[in-house]
């Protein structure tokens, strides 16, 4: 792929956001009617289905814990989720993005409500196009919401990047590809708690300080439209009974 013009001479993206604005943001919760809870999220052309299994018992017993659920995350994409034909087997990346997201969600979850269970997150890349691992986050916590798991809070994930030296807020692929600099960050805003940040590239004190300040306010936006689907999703029930 040919480097676009990242900043154009109007300031703005190549696709004509302005730095501080995200993409368009579609959540929906309660897409399935088979798993414990779901949602789908879209950020801009990515978009991610995450479903929720149990807490339940396993077969596998000796994986529980006596005092909490235990859980387990498996981020995958699909295979015409990317530009060249993804392979359906696990890749490094895929098992390392697995444990990151669940490490993101872990302090939310009150497992300590449902020892000896195991709690599963299944999230799907329907379509890749740069901050899956965001929009996954965001996804699973809805899903586990959505799941009647008791939470803390709900985590929202947002990913800014550094562009021709201007620091973007939710990078598309295009971004993170020629962009210099890429930092995911996942949000519990209600508890003021970060609980994953990355940082791809290299970033001055300066620049990291406004990095997380733009990604605060990204956060606090997607975490907004977030708790409305969820209300939405009760709503519907509500109107279904
Ligand atoms: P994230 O999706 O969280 O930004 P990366 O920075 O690893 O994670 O990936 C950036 C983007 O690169 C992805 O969102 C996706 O659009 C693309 N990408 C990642 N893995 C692949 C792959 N195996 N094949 C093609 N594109 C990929």
């Amino acid at each position: 792929m040919e480097k676009p013009r990242l900043i154009r001479e109007d300031g703005l993206r190549h696709d004509g956001r302005r730095p501080n604005e995200l993409r368009p943001i579609k959540i929906s919760v309660g897409v399935l009617n088979k798993a414990s809870g779901s949602a789908l999220v879209e950020y801009g052309a990515t978009k991610i289905l995450a479903a929720v299994h149990g807490p339940r018992e396993i077969p596998l017993r000796h994986l529980l814990l006596p005092d909490r659920a235990i859980i387990r995350c498996r981020y995958h994409m699909l295979t015409f989720s990317t530009h060249e034909r993804k392979s359906p087997a696990p890749s490094r990346r895929e098992i390392e993005l697995s444990k990151v997201i669940r490490e993101s969600l872990e302090p939310v979850v009150m497992t300590e409500m449902f020892p000896r269970t195991a709690i599963d997150i299944f999230i799907e890349v329907i379509n890749a196009d740069g901050g899956t691992r965001t929009a996954s986050v965001t996804a699973a916590s809805l899903a586990l919401a959505d799941a009647g798991i008791p939470m803390r809070d709900i985590v929202v994930g947002v990913a800014v990047g550094k562009v021709n030296n201007v620091l973007v807020l939710d990078i598309d692929e295009v971004e993170d590809m020629f962009g210099e600099a890429d930092m995911p960050v996942a949000v519990a805003p209600s508890l003021g708690m970060i609980t994953l940040l990355q940082l791809n590239g290299v970033l001055t004190r300066d620049e990291f300080v406004e990095a997380l300040k733009l990604a605060l306010e990204g956060a606090n936006q997607i975490y907004r439209l977030a708790r409305e689907a969820l209300r939405n999703s009760y709503l519907k029930v509500r109107v279904e009974e």
